[in-house]
C-alpha cells in the first residue's frame, strides 16, 4: 500500500491486490493495483482520479459507464499521460483501446487520438 498525491493536496491510496483483466483500477479516492505497478500505470490511474474530482464522483462514474464518447475521452487523456512516461507503448495501447473498452473505434483511429490528431 502506498500514497500518491494529485493537485498537490489530494491523497490517493494505492491498494496492492490481485486485479483481474486490467493491471489497475481507479476508484477516485483509491486505486486497486497489481503488485509493483510501473510509473506509467500509476500516472494513468492518477489521471482517472483527477477526472473523478473534476466531474464529481457520480458524474464521472455515470459518464464513464454509460457514455462511449466520454469513456473514450477519459481513457485517451489517461493513456496520453501514460505515453509521456512510456512512449514505446503506443501500438499496444491502441490495440487495447480498440478492443477492450467498447468505444467503437479502430486501432488506427486510436493511434490518431493518442497522437492528438483528429479524424
Ligand atoms: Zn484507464
Amino acid at each position: 500500500m502506498f500514497i500518491r498525491w494529485i493537485y498537490k493536496i489530494i491523497p490517493v491510496l494505492f491498494i496492492v491486490c490481485k486485479v483481474d483483466k486490467y493491471f489497475a483500477k481507479s476508484y477516485g479516492f483509491f486505486v486497486l493495483t497489481n503488485p509493483n505497478p510501473p510509473e506509467a500505470i500509476i500516472q494513468h490511474e492518477l489521471t482517472h482520479c483527477k477526472q473523478f474530482w473534476r466531474y464529481g464522483w457520480i458524474g464521472y462514474m455515470l459518464l464513464y459507464r454509460f457514455s462511449k464518447t466520454w469513456r473514450l475521452k477519459f481513457e485517451i487523456e489517461a493513456y496520453r499521460r501514460q505515453l509521456e512516461i512510456m512512449p514505446t507503448g503506443l501500438e499496444v495501447i491502441a490495440d487495447f483501446l480498440a478492443t477492450k473498452y467498447e468505444c467503437n473505434i479502430t486501432r488506427d483511429q486510436a493511434i490518431k487520438l493518442l497522437r492528438g490528431q483528429n479524424g
